[in-house]
């Protein structure tokens, strides 16, 4: 059993965490009150190779893998929560809903860009649920050498920021002609579509509780005409390649989690070593002291699950349990971690002033997307007992 990583990926996590402590810890609260999206640091993490660390080698990727990937999610989000998720989203569930199921012209077309820093997206949830997907009520039909979409997607991350991503719809010829709601999903589709298609325009941009440096925007599809060739994989697997991109992204979203809580341990100890209480440091408190001990460990048991499960997939064994595992364990302690960490900051842990508020915020959305937690613990239990 060896517990350590590699020296290459050793050598990734010290490039990595630098780079974050030079380019992003300093201004990521101003990115944060700004609302804005940073492009310079984006490039910057482009040119270094950042953001095709684990797409494979034959489209011009670092093919190092879930671990790496992971390294790299986990530092970006301990600068920035919000530019963590731009990233997990383009390099990681996005590039992999590409790379694992379209033909090798579509990956080597659009691939290469993600790793040059073009920025992608992955479209599946909708107003009326995104827990429930094989509800979804995007349609699409044939006509000619196009498919036309109609419907919309809502929550989809780096809305302004990308070029191009996935979208899935559900077929309306399928579906007449299979009502029975137990065979929906097969009808559903997915299809790599460019911004600038006709019909395909910005909805409503969402104002979020945290994660401000990147937007989250509806997507609005109205006869949208995607060319046949931007078909991904077959017609009817849609579903199951989603379903599959979800699963092999879980490990991303348990490392956008460590690294936020591990932000927010570091400025809690800190501040419990400096302010003092009744005549001694808060650290000397044994309140306080429980309280960095439970941080402490949490941290540590979801850092354990989520290389563990990412070890498996780099191995390609079986990993879906323990992903879900990991993304449970990982988010719900990173909320547990920023709450205990703005706890210690008193009164000051809820003002704007203090980078405490904005992990808080930050996290919050780890037990949501990819998946909520409620989703996880049915992965988990399905995968445990076996039944549907
Ligand atoms: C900032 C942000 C970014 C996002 N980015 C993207 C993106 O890029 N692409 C994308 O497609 N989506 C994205 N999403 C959407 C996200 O994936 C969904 O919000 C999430 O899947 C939950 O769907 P929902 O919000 O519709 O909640 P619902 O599915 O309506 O669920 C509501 C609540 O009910 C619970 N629940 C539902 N069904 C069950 C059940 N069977 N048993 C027990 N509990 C249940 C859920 O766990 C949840 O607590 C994003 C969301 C946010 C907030």
């Amino acid at each position: 059993m060896d517990f350590e990583f590699t020296e290459e990926q050793k050598m990734l996590q010290k490039t990595i965490a630098d780079f974050v402590d030079k380019e992003i810890v300093p201004v990521a609260a101003q990115w944060d009150e700004e609302e804005k999206f940073p492009y310079d640091v984006w490039q910057k993490m482009a040119d270094m190779g950042m953001c095709g660390v684990s797409i494979p080698k034959e489209y011009g990727g670092g093919g190092e893998g879930e671990i790496a990937c992971d390294i790299v999610t986990e530092e970006i989000s301990r600068g920035a929560g919000g530019l963590g998720t731009a990233y997990l989203v383009s390099c990681g569930i996005a590039a992999e809903a590409i790379y694992a199921h379209a033909s090798k012209e579509q990956c080597s077309l659009y691939i290469p860009r993600i790793n040059k820093g073009d920025i992608a997206f992955f479209a599946v949830t909708e107003a009326s649920g995104g827990s429930d997907v094989a509800g979804m009520e995007a349609r699409y039909k044939r006509e000619g050498d196009y498919f036309i979409l109609n419907g919309a997607k809502t929550l989809i991350t780096n809305g302004e920021e990308s070029q191009f991503g996935t979208v899935y719809a559900n077929n309306e010829e399928y579906l007449r002609a299979n009502p029975d709601p137990s065979k929906i999903y097969h009808g559903i589709s997915s299809f790599l579509v460019e911004k600038g298609t006709p019909g395909f325009s910005l909805g409503k941009k969402e104002r979020k509780m945290g994660q401000h440096c990147n937007s989250t925007y509806e997507f609005i599809f109205q006869d949208c005409k995607i060319p046949v060739k931007n078909l991904i994989g077959e017609e009817g697997q849609g579903f199951r390649y989603l379903i599959e991109s979800i699963d092999a992204s879980r490990c991303s979203v348990a490392a956008q989690a460590v690294g936020i809580a591990r932000a927010a341990f570091a400025v809690a100890l800190d501040y419990a070593k400096q302010r003092k209480a009744f005549g001694k440091l808060l650290a000397e408190h044994q309140a306080i002291q429980w309280m960095l001990a439970d941080m402490s460990t949490a941290i540590d048991a979801a850092r354990l699950l989520l290389y563990y499960a990412a070890w498996l997939k780099d191995n390609r064994k079986p990993y879906f349990r323990e992903a879900a595992e990991a993304k449970l364990f990982a988010a719900e302690s990173a909320h547990m971690v920023c709450d205990k960490a703005l706890q210690i900051h008193g009164g000051y842990g809820y003002m704007e002033d203090y980078s405490i508020a904005r992990y808080y915020r930050d996290q919050r959305i780890t037990e949501i997307y990819e998946g909520t937690s409620e989703m996880q613990r049915w992965t988990i239990a399905r995968q445990l007992t076996g039944l549907k």
